[in-house]
Formats: C-alpha cells, structure tokens, sequence
C-alpha cells in the first residue's frame, strides 16, 4: 500500500500499515460470527500504539474492491501473488459508526497494545469471493475472549 494512508480518531493520527483478513470474524455479535473480517492496522506515531479497524465482510452484493483481490487469491499454498492501486476506502461500509475497546493483537505475542474500533455496519461482498479466500484459509481467527473488565464504547 502507498504509504501516507491515515486514521484520525478524535485528536489521535494513525499511520495506516496493512490490512489483512480473518476468517471467520475475530469479533462476534451478539454471540454470531461473520464469515470473514478484514483488519486495517495503523501505527499512532507518537505513543507507537495500534489502531486497528476491524470491517466484516458479509455475503451479499459484489464489492469490486474485494473482488479484485480475489481474483488473484493463489490457487495454491506458497504461491505469492501482487496487486496494483487497491483503493483500501472500498472495503469499508457506508457508515462509520463503529465500537470501541482497549485490548491486543490477535496474533502472537497478543500484545495490548491496539485500539480497536469495529464498524458496526457490515460489508456485502460476493459468496464466491468469500470461498476464495476460505478455500486458503478456512480458519485464521483466534477464538474469542472473553471481555473481562474491558468497556467496550459506541459512537451514537
Ligand atoms: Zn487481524
């Protein structure tokens, strides 16, 4: 990704990194998971903290964004494949109200050090690019945890 990409949350800027998806979703409503969820992960450049926006991609209308992407999904383990101009502002929904928390990378070492901010609002992409990417990876995603004393915050 071109770099200069941003997330601005109230005074804080975030560097945008990378993005990358899970499946099925790492985050739950109301107990259901979403067949897919794609992380945008940015880096605050004082506190060196993440800000991570978690999307989920739900099956419904095509979105051409995640098509693209999965048109190019190798068929096979080990084989890397590129793509050019992906524009990172097509997979997001149309609104941005979002929830929020405190709490820690997914991945090891699950340290809690990031942001989080998870659209409440899904987005529609094709059920045959979903298999795409479940066809690779049919389960990425640590379990869920409980939230313990977290608060988890809502935009109105
Ligand atoms: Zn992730």
């Amino acid at each position: 990704m071109p770099e200069g990409s941003t997330l601005t949350r109230g005074g804080k800027a975030y560097e945008f990194l990378q993005f990358h998806f899970h499946a099925p979703s790492e985050h739950l409503v109301e107990g259901k998971t979403f067949p897919l969820e794609v992380h945008f992960v940015h880096r605050d450049r004082e506190s060196g903290a993440l800000g991570v926006l978690g999307v989920f991609l739900t099956p419904g209308a095509k979105n051409e964004t995640f098509a693209s992407l999965a048109a190019v999904f190798p068929t096979e383990t080990g084989v890397k494949a590129s793509v050019k101009d992906v524009d990172a502002n097509g997979l997001l929904p149309a609104s941005l109200d979002y929830w929020s928390y405190e709490g820690s990378l997914t991945t090891p070492p699950c340290s809690e050090i990031v942001d989080w901010m998870v659209a409440r609002e899904p987005l529609q992409v094709d059920a045959a690019d979903i298999s795409r990417f479940t066809a690779l990876y049919p389960m990425n995603a640590r379990p869920v945890l409980a939230p313990n004393r977290r608060f988890i915050l809502t935009t109105s």
